[in-house]
């Protein structure tokens, strides 16, 4: 097979005629697929499903004296609080448990940044001219979602194979309206990258001129190796601390790929000090986080060693679907030489990038022939890819046999839109 870029005109025009045909096969088939978002399948649900019968009698929810019916233990039930520490290698009292999601403990942060400020800063962030976020993109689109629905100002920090450019982030940080920065350091999402030690180093030695300048260190996919080894990652909390700034981060991860995604329960983690700033101010809207459902996670879990255990059944049901997912890449787009995308270990998605200007139509004529996949954009700040190439595929919820019915609609139409822009050039 030759790429598209080596093939003449009418090479071109015979092969889109060839792939158009497919397409309208593909069309007439009525399909409903979706590989939009990263969530866990039945099975995965399915084999982690004795979480819910750990718990039966009255006496097995009490732990250590502890009455996890009743209310109580704002930030998180002492074993809870134990059990995460130990996954992310902090103190116990460095860590708050909330409910199933982390996603809210991120919102919660930036809201309270917004209306009373964090531990650091001259005035809520709402009185100030201008608060800018570094969004390391492709990213999370929830994240950019956040700040942007706050009124923040988006900045985009290219990402490199050790993770985001750090020239840049040094010197964006250096303008006191800069106040924070996202960052997915294990796994990223999309792009499957573990942050380089290197890069970790210079993120804890960050100097911002603004002094209540947050990293938000979303570790959500810390032991979420689908392929090889468990990686080992470093502590970011005592890190900050060693490097004099004890207060810049907060760290965020949940198990909601582990257990339940929607049922399980969440982590935030910073210095005892942060801590304890908002342990305050999350008293004045929250009694108590559903407690049982902490029990049940730290009697199903146990321990680190434990639960990386467990993540091998995961990785049992997911590394087939992401190897079928390159698989086919690998026979269909690859040769053509219009488009790349990464081998993750880990994680839950495949980035692609494919030829500039083609990633909306593309996946413009995937919904048509009854695909929906993450919207062209999202990984970008504002939904906007200034390339229009990155794509997210999620291959995780479908069975094996539905992910190969989609990934042939997603060839087709990725070929069918490179082929348009050629055509058209
Ligand atoms: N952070 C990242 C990077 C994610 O990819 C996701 C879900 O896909 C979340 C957070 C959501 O986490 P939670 O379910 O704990 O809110």
């Amino acid at each position: 097979m030759r790429t598209y870029s080596c093939k003449t005109k009418e090479e071109l025009q015979k092969e889109y005629d060839q792939v158009m045909s497919d397409y309208e096969k593909l069309k007439r088939r009525g399909l409903s697929l979706d590989i939009s978002r990263g969530k866990p399948s039945r099975k995965q649900l399915d084999s982690v499903s004795e979480l819910l019968t750990i718990l039966q009698t009255p006496e097995d929810c009490f732990d250590d004296g502890i009455d996890t019916r009743n209310y109580g233990e704002l930030s998180g039930l002492p074993s809870a609080r134990a059990y995460w520490a130990d996954v992310l290698g902090c103190k116990p009292e460095e860590t708050f448990v909330g409910g199933s999601s982390s996603l809210n403990f991120m919102f919660d942060i930036i809201s309270r940044a917004y209306s009373h400020g964090l531990l650091h800063s001259e005035k809520p962030w709402c009185k100030e001219e201008k608060v800018k976020f570094l969004c390391p993109s492709p990213g999370y689109d929830r994240h950019f979602r956040v700040a942007a629905f706050f009124g923040a100002e988006l900045i985009t920090i290219p990402m490199t194979p050790d993770g985001p450019d750090m020239d840049l982030v040094e010197e964006y940080v250096k303008d006191p309206t800069v106040k924070s920065i996202w960052c997915v350091p294990k796994y990223s999402n999309p792009d499957g990258i573990i942050y380089s030690q290197e890069t970790i180093e210079r993120f804890a030695r960050l100097k911002p001129a603004a002094p209540d300048f947050v990293i938000l260190w979303d570790n959500a996919y810390c032991i979420h190796e689908f392929d090889g080894e468990y990686v080992p990652f470093p502590d970011i909390i005592s890190m900050c601390a060693a490097a004099g700034n004890p207060d810049m981060v907060f760290e965020f991860a949940s198990t909601s790929k582990i257990t339940f995604a929607g049922s399980g329960i969440s982590v935030m983690a910073a210095s005892k000090a942060n801590i304890d700033y908002f342990t305050k101010i999350l008293s004045v809207q929250m009694i108590s986080y559903d407690k049982i459902n902490q029990l049940r996670h730290v009697r199903f879990l146990q321990n680190k060693a434990h639960t990386i255990e467990l993540m091998k059944k995961h990785a049992a049901i997911m590394a087939p679907k992401f190897h079928a997912v390159l698989d086919i890449l690998d026979q269909e787009i690859q040769p053509l030489g219009f488009a790349s995308y990464n081998r993750p270990k880990g994680g839950y998605f495949i980035s692609l990038n494919t030829m500039p200007g083609t990633a909306k139509r593309a996946l413009e004529l995937c919904k048509q022939a009854g695909l929906t996949m993450t919207p062209a954009g999202a990984t970008y700040p504002y939904g906007i890819d200034p390339n229009d190439s990155n794509i997210r595929i999620a291959p995780s919820l479908p069975p094996v046999e539905e992910l190969r019915e989609a990934m042939d609609v997603f060839c087709t139409c990725l070929k069918l839109a490179a082929l348009e822009k050629l055509l058209a050039a």
